[in-house]
């Protein structure tokens, strides 16, 4: 920890990644207040958010995905392993505008699983290596920089580029998961109107609360490039 500490006093750390925090704190913000003003309207269709996602199953011919509650707050996700949509119990039993978009959004990504669409498939082979840089980037950069200034080597510093790539590799997971999220939400939203499950009106709400939750998305690729650049800058800039 005091080893962080020593980095993150750096006041180029907070010029380079500062504004892409203060981003991603803004869009939580946003996709908060956005969910609470349209958890406070309820659809005219009636429908809860299990109900809905079951019916766009249905009207896509998807017969093999499961809907099940899951107990932590906005904790919705499509599992792909287990075929199986898991949903916040305010979501699942919930029969708001928000509960509905985000119940729509999260089938969005099981109808991408059953349509092979390309870049879901390109995300969740990033994955494992994507989750490996995340755990092992910080301590070869971190370790390598220590090691080198210690050693005075280059051993050091070439730990310090390893743990560089290993970081790449999650800059370009959340990359990749761009096109993923925005994708679920245009066809969650297009789906919805269709179906007649939200009116065009209630569309309107159901687009503010998708939008605020793809910004987080935006704003956590932003920190990741911006984090990547704050360690390039400290492993290249010591070399010269
Ligand atoms: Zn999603």
């Amino acid at each position: 920890m005091n080893v962080l500490a020593f980095f993150f006093i750096d006041p180029m750390y907070f010029i380079i990644v500062g504004p892409a925090i203060l981003l991603a704190m803004w869009a939580q913000w946003m996709v908060k207040s956005a969910y609470a003003r349209g958890s406070k309207v309820q659809a005219r269709s009636g429908l809860s958010g299990a109900e809905t996602a079951q019916r766009i199953l249905n009207v896509y011919g998807v017969a093999d995905v499961g809907i099940e509650p899951v107990k932590s707050f906005l904790g919705d996700h499509y599992d792909p392993k287990n075929k199986m949509l898991r949903l916040s119990p305010d979501v699942y039993n919930g029969r708001s505008l928000s509960a509905l978009g985000i119940a729509a959004h999260e089938v969005g990504h099981a109808i991408q699983h059953a349509h092979s669409y390309g870049p879901l498939a390109i995300r969740n082979g990033l994955v494992p290596m994507a989750s490996v840089g995340s755990q092992l980037s910080m301590a070869f950069i971190f370790g390598g920089f220590i090691l080198s200034m210690f050693t005075g080597g280059s051993f050091g510093m070439s730990l310090a580029v390893v743990g560089l790539g290993m970081f790449a590799l999650v800059v370009l997971f959340q990359l990749v998961n761009l096109p993923v999220e925005f994708n679920a939400s245009s066809r969650a939203r297009s789906i919805l109107v269709e179906q007649g499950i939200v009116t065009p009106q209630e569309n309107v709400i159901v687009g503010k609360v998708l939008n605020a939750a793809a910004m987080t998305y935006v704003a956590a690729t932003i920190t990741a490039i911006m984090t990547m650049l704050y360690y390039a800058y400290i492993i290249f800039g010591r070399r010269n």
